[in-house]
């Protein structure tokens, strides 16, 4: 039987724009681009997110939680480590 998973839910990100002060942060620190500027941070590329945790870090509102440490990101990290090839490690 066809077993099916959270496959909406691309990582662990989430974000509550009514607790964002527009500090500028998450959108400085992001590497891919996932939050855009404005008035209050915009999260406008989800999907692209690599769960690095640098956005929630920097967050002084506690705005934006990930799980960092669990997504491909990691596992990449941990593979190159290990000096094991990308397909050998657990990833999404
Ligand atoms: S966890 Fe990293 S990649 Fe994901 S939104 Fe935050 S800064 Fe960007
Ligand atoms: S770091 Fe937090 S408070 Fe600052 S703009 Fe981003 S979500 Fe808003």
């Amino acid at each position: 039987m066809l077993v099916m998973f959270n496959s909406y839910k691309v990582n662990t990100l989430e974000y509550k724009p009514e607790l964002c002060i527009g500090c500028a942060m998450c959108w400085t620190v992001c590497p891919h681009g996932v939050f855009a500027g404005g008035e209050k941070a915009q999260l406008v590329k989800k999907e692209a997110c690599m769960e690095c945790g640098a956005c929630a870090l920097n967050c002084p509102a506690d705005a934006i939680s990930v799980r960092s440490g669990v997504g491909c990101a990691s596992a990449m990290i941990k593979a190159a480590l290990k000096g094991k090839s990308i397909d050998s490690a657990e990833c999404c």
